[in-house]
């Protein structure tokens, strides 16, 4: 079943009384209204789209597509709705779904078609798993147009209920992962908070903990004020697969075709039919003609016969074993093996094996990597939609610094920050732009701050967010937005300024780094760098392994210590940790040794020569 088949349905028939008897499909959502949502999602997975509205008709015809009122009277609930689609559906399937569901699964009627045709169903509808308990979701639902009778005589006789009719037809369900692409936006505080186009304030993500000190937070609840607040910037471009390496996908990639496209043979050898090998004694079969990878025979072979096949040649019509060549003689044309080499079904790839056509090839939110570019090529995909990159600006602050190529005045020091800034925004794939050095002057900062804010979609700054600094920083990037100051209770880098700021009618969040130059990289690895993957709509969480630490390490608890350290096998072959000499936040000798970080977590106290402890790996990261 392809989308041609398959009509979409939007159910927008309902009275909205939860959301206060208001049209739920045209309440303000995302900059447009919750059912143009729904519409966009909907539209390039089946061939064509019509909504079931019983109000506001002429809103709903606005958007070019069919309007159909329920026939059953009296709003009598999504059946309903289901009622009017199948009865007016020109296609043998007909997909609904919601008018409140605006985060609808991309392919979500490619895998009910894939459900529905397994299970030789009537209807499939999409069903989730949450906390172990099964979520059915009968408003998502494929079905066959020809039910339409079946339902329709459900409803005469007063039926309501969504599975009330299931007794009568052939149900099946399909599992989705993504339980969040199924919420229902059901109150008019659900559409407020859901709102993608509407930003976040810092106080009500700050909120949602249950203890909150900006002047002792812990490291997993300042992760998590900055992953709740930080939103990914909806913007996407299609590109030609080369260039798709190292972005971020945008869109789910469903695969076209089969992979393999056929049954084909796993061995050089002989393909025979099953049935063949139940003999007695010796199985002699005559070899009719030759199967090459990529050139198929079209010759069916008999009872008695098999064809010579090639490794990725096509199965001829009626085998569906192979047996692999170093196994039988070959005398005049005619194989001769001994029972039991194989059995049926041996040495033979299903078509679909790898991939089936309709199935999710590549998720959305993954960074291409070299396989995935081999994967993409072999669906025959050509272009791939990738989010835009992520516009980063970045500078460093301090009277003090000096840009390499001046000289190094009396109590100056080379600005090196922004060049381990520049590296690690390098490898994220961002499009960087260096503001280079700002002096220690309100002016100079809020013009910084203002331009980098027009131009960009984060802003990096590296020093005076320190408890010692002058308050004037503060000042201004409070003025300018939703910034706060924390203290964190971690080593190095203690002070952290985050939010977002706007100006010109442009906004972008703001991370304030410390100014030593290692607390600048922990700071960037453990707080921006999964903030800025999340606004280019990827995730990719940090990955910390298991290494047995060489040494004694002297740890508080109550924060978390990040030491730096090398990484290698051990004696026994199993990794192992060794930290690296002196730990002061200002050496960047010891972090360019070390191929790793040690993460000392919160409530840890100190290891023991020989004790397991968290590693972050360098490479890999960004
Ligand atoms: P601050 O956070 O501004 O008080 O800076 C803390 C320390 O980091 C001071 O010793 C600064 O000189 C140093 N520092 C700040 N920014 C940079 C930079 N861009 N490159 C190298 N060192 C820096
Ligand atoms: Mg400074």
């Amino acid at each position: 079943m392809d989308s041609a088949s398959i009509s979409g349905l939007v159910l927008a028939g309902g009275r909205g009384t939860r959301m206060g008897s208001v049209d739920k499909g045209l309440q303000p959502f995302g900059g447009s209204t919750m059912v143009a949502h729904v519409l966009e999602r909907l539209r390039p997975q089946v061939a064509s789209v019509a909504i079931n509205a019983n109000q506001n008709l002429d809103a709903y015809g606005a958007f070019g597509v069919p309007v159909w009122p329920d026939d059953t009277p009296g709003f009598a609930g999504p059946l309903a709705g289901l009622e009017a689609g199948l009865r007016r559906c020109a296609t043998q399937y007909l997909l609904a779904v919601p008018c409140d569901s605006p985060f609808l699964p991309t392919d979500l009627a490619a895998r009910l078609a894939a459900g529905l045709q397994a299970a030789g169903a009537d209807l499939a509808l999409a069903v989730t798993e949450e906390n172990g308990l099964r979520q059915p979701h009968p408003v998502f639902c494929l079905v066959k147009a020809d039910k339409a009778e079946v339902l329709s005589s459900y409803l005469a006789a007063g039926g309501r209920r969504m599975d009330g009719w299931y007794p009568q037809i052939k149900v099946t369900e399909v599992l989705f992962e993504d339980a969040a692409a199924f919420r229902n936006i059901n109150t008019r505080d659900e559409l407020r908070s859901l709102d993608p186009a509407r930003p976040l304030k810092l106080a009500e993500v700050v909120s949602c903990l249950s203890a909150y000190d900006p002047d002792a937070l812990p490291v997993r609840d300042a992760q998590k004020i900055i992953r709740d607040f930080v939103a990914p910037v909806r913007s996407t471009e299609q590109v030609a697969l080369r260039a798709a390496l190292g972005r971020v996908l945008a869109l789910d990639v469903i695969s076209p075709i089969n992979v393999p496209a056929h049954d084909n043979s796993a061995m050089d050898g002989y393909a025979l039919r099953g049935s063949d090998l139940s003999a007695d004694g010796d199985i002699r079969l005559r070899v009719i003609d030759t199967a090459y990878a990529g050139r198929a025979s079209s010759l069916v072979p008999a009872a008695g016969e098999c064809v010579r096949i090639m490794t990725g040649g096509v199965m001829p019509a009626g085998c569906d074993s192979v047996v692999p060549q170093e196994f039988v003689r070959e005398e005049d044309g005619v194989i001769v093996m001994a029972p039991g080499t194989i059995r049926a079904g041996d040495n033979r790839r299903f078509a679909g094996e790898d991939l089936k056509a309709g199935s999710a090839a590549l998720r959305k939110g993954k960074v291409i990597r070299p396989a995935d570019l081999g994967l993409l090529a072999s669906l025959g995909v050509a272009e791939v939609p990738v989010q835009r990159r992520l516009r980063v600006a970045f500078f460093s602050t301090g009277d003090e610094l000096r840009s390499i190529g001046q000289p190094l005045d009396e109590g100056c020091v080379y600005d090196s920050n922004r060049y381990t800034i520049y590296g690690m925004l390098q490898r994220l794939g961002c499009d960087i732009i260096d503001m280079g050095v700002v002096r220690d002057d309100p002016a100079a900062l809020e013009a910084a701050l203002v331009e980098a804010c027009e131009n960009a979609d984060a802003i990096i700054t590296s020093g005076g967010v320190s408890v010692g600094a002058a308050d004037y920083t503060r000042q201004i990037m409070a003025r300018l937005g939703d910034v706060t100051f924390w203290k964190i209770g971690m080593r190095p880098g203690r002070p952290l300024a985050f939010g977002r700021i706007a100006s010109g009618g442009k906004s972008a969040f703001l991370f304030g780094l410390p100014g030593n130059p290692v607390a600048v990289m922990v700071s960037f690895y453990f707080f921006a760098r999964e903030a800025l993957l999340r606004m280019m709509g990827a995730e990719a969480p940090l990955e910390l392994v298991r290494a047995r630490s060489v040494a004694a390490i002297r740890k508080k608890p109550g924060r978390t210590e990040y030491q730096r350290g090398v990484l290698a096998r051990g004696e026994d072959g199993l990794p192992e940790v060794r930290i690296t000499g002196s730990q002061g936040s200002g050496i960047l000798r010891s972090m360019s040794e070390a191929n790793c970080m040690v993460v000392l977590h919160d409530e840890q106290a100190s290891v023991q020569a020989g004790e397991m402890v968290d590693v972050l790996l360098f490479e890999g990261l960004v």
